[in-house]
């Protein structure tokens, strides 16, 4: 397979960020959905967000800083918002990589205002960039904008929970949401099929808007059918795991093992990871982060202005 996108755009923005490396930062969202707040459920993990972090990059990436919110008087439970950076490096270019983590999203009596903390750490990001922006020396511009926000949906096979519409409908103006089925492993082919039809519905029914991947018609054939791949697999159907399993046929690959066989991580016959990663490193992250700056945040940017009565 040969490379597209990403290290091949020829455009000057492209050049621009290989030569300095740049950052981006993704943030993870997942629902935690304890309906019966019974201590049984209280150990029961998550939708595999950590999992999918180390799967992405490959590694352990460790909490480097951590940003506790402040106290708020309209908010039950303190709810702690930890971004975890790591250095990768993607066809010979270095990327920082910011992924914020919400442990416990989801995870109240009263989910109702859940969204805000996340909400209000895209904001407080937008507007750290609008401080610098505003500086007399505007050299050194450091963007810490969140610049995807990966929307794990529970695999139920049904649709979309109100929750999650709240959520989307919360996020979709100021960040770029890409939805992603997890744990996809627990269902069959056949039951992801309906479900991302039954999400992609919801999601239209809803009028909540999800990145859309862009198809140009000026590429070449391969990268061409690489773009409507990306955009077919929409909502992702993720398998997370950093553990090495053995295949009937003796190759060491990273998955999942089951009696009746074992799910691959990097097959995309098994599940959509290597298109999501793709997406997210290679063929995409240049329109990620352009439409975060031209449109999501210039919006945040002309709103914050106007209230201000500039
Ligand atoms: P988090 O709380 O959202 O960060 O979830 P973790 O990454 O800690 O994962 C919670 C549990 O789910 C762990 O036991 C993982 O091994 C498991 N897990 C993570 N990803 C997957 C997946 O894609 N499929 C399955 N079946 N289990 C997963
Ligand atoms: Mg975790």
């Amino acid at each position: 397979m040969g490379y597209v996108g990403f290290a091949n755009l020829p455009n000057q923005v492209h050049r621009k960020s290989v030569r300095k490396g740049f950052q981006f930062t993704a943030m993870v969202v997942v629902l935690f959905y304890s309906p019966f707040c019974d201590s049984s459920f209280a150990g029961e993990s998550g939708l595999g967000k950590s999992t999918l972090i180390n799967t992405l990059f490959n590694t352990t990436l460790y909490p480097q800083n951590k940003e506790v919110l402040p106290p708020s008087a309209d908010r039950p439970k303190t709810v702690s918002i930890e971004s975890i950076s790591a250095d990768i490096e993607e066809n010979g270019v270095r990327l920082r990589l910011t992924v914020v983590d919400t442990p416990g999203f989801g995870d109240f009596v009263n989910n109702e205002d859940s969204w805000k903390p996340i909400v209000e750490n895209i904001e407080s990001r937008f507007d750290a960039y609008l401080e610098q922006e505003n500086r007399v020396n505007r050299q050194k511009i450091v963007d810490n904008r969140v610049h995807a926000c990966l929307y794990f949906i529970q695999p139920t096979g049904h649709s979309l929970k109100p929750i999650d519409i709240e959520f989307m409908r919360r996020l979709h103006a100021k960040v770029n949401l890409i939805p992603i089925i997890a744990k996809a492993d627990t269902m069959t082919d056949e039951e992801i099929a309906n479900f991302k039809e039954r999400v992609l519905n919801d999601i239209a029914y809803h009028k909540i808007h999800i990145f859309e991947a862009p198809t140009y018609d000026n590429e070449d054939e391969e990268a061409l059918a690489e773009q409507e791949e990306i955009a077919s697999k929409i909502p992702f159907a993720i398998v997370g795991s950093n553990q090495l399993v053995h295949t009937p046929d003796g190759r060491q690959v990273r998955g999942r093992s089951y009696p009746w066989g074992v799910i691959e991580v990097d097959n995309e016959e098994h599940c959509d990871f290597v298109k999501l990663r793709q997406m997210l490193i290679r063929t995409y992250m240049e329109e990620l982060r352009e439409h975060t700056n031209s449109y999501l945040y210039e919006a945040y940017r002309s709103e914050k202005l106007l209230g201000m009565g500039v």
